[in-house]
């Protein structure tokens, strides 16, 4: 009798708040917490279910996961969050935005976005003291996390390689220099903007070289890659894959403009991540929206854009460029499909503006806006396609957006995975889309404090009801917040509380 009651008695203990395993918890890290989460419905990245429990913080760190006697402890504030589930900050592998302008960083946070991205397509902030950068950035203290990469073509401006082919022995070596440079001020990798100049100009020989040191110092490259049109993606693909021989590559914003159908995202899926076994770790990131945004030169010929004299190429080769750019712009859905993003065309398709110039969309496109005249976003994308590669497992998400850019993705995206993929589409759990935005890429980030809730882990975490989440922001108002992430947490601090950005901000620049 005495026997069943003690055994009763320690199965309470067990399963109750009064564990063993919280009591020894409390011996070795006291009884003083700063932020208590009651009651959530946990899902910490990893495991396939969640579990209704309480987070314990200290500082910027997750201390305990379990159940919790509020009895024994201390704590400044507590957050019930009964009914509502608690997943890690997302984090945004590719991103854009100007951290000493625009420090706050509301559209991301608005949107569960804890860590973000940034340097991306080859473009960096152009100073040899990325160190001295990073620390005015963390001086300022922004709104989320950064993750910074050196961009490859601010590498070649940098090296003075600029627009050449193929770099000097001199120069290749000076770009050598500054990778490395920036990787020791805990850079994560290096990208490129092959689409672009002047990566534009970069061959094979020089791509290898800095891939050698990229993989040297364990980070990654990623890769807006060199044309992600339908028949040009396959070479694209495979000119990254020679480079991912020396270190990891990511392929960013992964899409085939103007590709149809699911079969052809499958020939995409197979070649990135069929193959052989292979060394380093591939990986892409994929933002859920059909329209692309760049500048308006991607639809002009390289003899038109810099070095190149474009006054003197639309003088002296007019009707070649019109021809041109019309089959350009055909090729990509026609002149309806450009939407442009800045002044003072602002919010008007490209057939509009033809239209009320009352000349054919390729002389607008001439005479009036020029390749560095304008930015656009593109509808060039199938959707079946899209959400095929999206669907995907190995696939991650990122938005492509800034605070400033005229397209919704940089509000949006990651409110529109949970509203329209996961809850409307049924394309993949709640689970997998947090899997896919947290755990997954915090690993191929190589990210170990971060992207998982688990004791000692940083403490940047969502408290959220996915049936609220609302992306907001579409063409005609691309800057409208996502709502419904009632708490957002970053390094131990309620960052937004319920759609109110905090007085203070937490975020930090992370160092590889
Ligand atoms: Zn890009």
């Amino acid at each position: 009798m005495r026997t069943i009651l003690l055994l009763a008695m320690l199965a309470i203990a067990g399963c109750g708040p009064q564990n063993p395993e919280f009591t020894r918890f409390l011996k070795e890290n006291g009884h003083q917490f700063d932020l208590l989460i009651r009651n959530g419905e946990v899902l910490n990245g990893i495991d396939t279910i969640s579990v209704k429990t309480d987070i314990l913080i200290r500082g910027d760190e997750i201390l305990y996961i379990g159940p919790v006697d509020t009895s024994k402890i201390k704590v400044d504030k507590t957050i019930h969050a009964d009914g509502k589930y608690v997943t890690p900050g997302f984090i945004d592998t590719h991103a854009h935005g100007d951290p000493l302008e625009t420090p706050e960083f509301a559209n991301f946070l608005a949107m569960g976005v804890t860590t973000i991205c940034l340097g991306q397509d080859g473009d960096s902030p152009e100073t040899e003291d990325l160190a001295g950068w990073m620390q005015r950035v963390n001086d300022t203290v922004p709104g989320v996390n950064i993750a910074m990469f050196a961009g490859h073509g601010t590498l070649r401006q940098l090296s003075g390689v600029g627009y050449e082919p193929d770099p000097s022995p001199e120069g290749l070596e000076k770009m050598k220099q500054l990778l490395q440079q920036a990787m020791d001020a805990g850079c994560f990798g290096m990208t490129t903007g092959l689409e672009y100049t002047p990566g534009i100009y970069a061959r094979p020989p020089e791509m290898a070289e800095l891939a050698k040191v990229v993989g040297a110092n364990n980070g990654l490259i990623m890769s807006h890659v060199r044309n992600e049109d339908n028949d040009q993606i396959e070479a694209s693909l495979k000119e990254l894959l020679e480079q991912g021989r020396y270190c990891n590559v990511q392929v960013s914003h992964l899409k085939v403009v103007y590709g149809k159908g699911k079969d052809r995202a499958q020939e995409i899926l197979e070649l990135l991540f069929g193959g052989p076994e292979r060394p380093f770790r591939v990986s892409a990131d994929i933002y859920p929206y059909t329209a692309s945004y760049t500048g308006i030169g991607i639809v002009f010929p390289q003899w038109a854009k810099p070095p190149n004299d474009y006054e003197k190429a639309a003088r002296t080769r007019r009707t070649e460029l019109l021809n041109f750019l019309h089959d350009k712009v055909m090729s990509r859905n026609g002149p309806e499909a450009t939407l442009l993003g800045t002044p003072p065309y602002r919010g008007k398709t490209l057939k509009q503006v033809s239209d009320e110039l009352n000349k054919p969309f390729e002389q607008v496109l001439l005479e009036d806006i020029g390749p560095g005249g304008a930015s656009a976003a593109y509808f060039v994308m199938d959707d079946t396609l899209q959400t095929t590669l999206l669907a995907d497992p190995r696939i991650m998400i990122c938005s492509d957006g800034s605070p400033t850019m005229h397209h919704p993705r940089g509000y949006g995206s990651f409110a529109k995975i949970i509203e329209e993929y996961v809850l409307r589409q049924h394309l993949f759990s709640l689970r997998e889309a947090v899997r896919k935005m947290t755990a997954l890429p915090a690993e191929t980030l190589g990210l170990k404090d971060r992207g998982t809730l688990q004791p000692g882990r940083k403490a940047d975490l969502l408290i959220f009801d996915p049936a609220a989440i609302q992306a907001k922001a579409d063409f005609a108002e691309p800057h409208a917040l996502s709502r419904g992430f009632d708490r957002v947490i970053v390094n131990g601090q309620v960052a937004l509380d319920n759609g109110r950005l905090a007085d203070r901000r937490s975020g930090r620049v992370l160092r590889q």
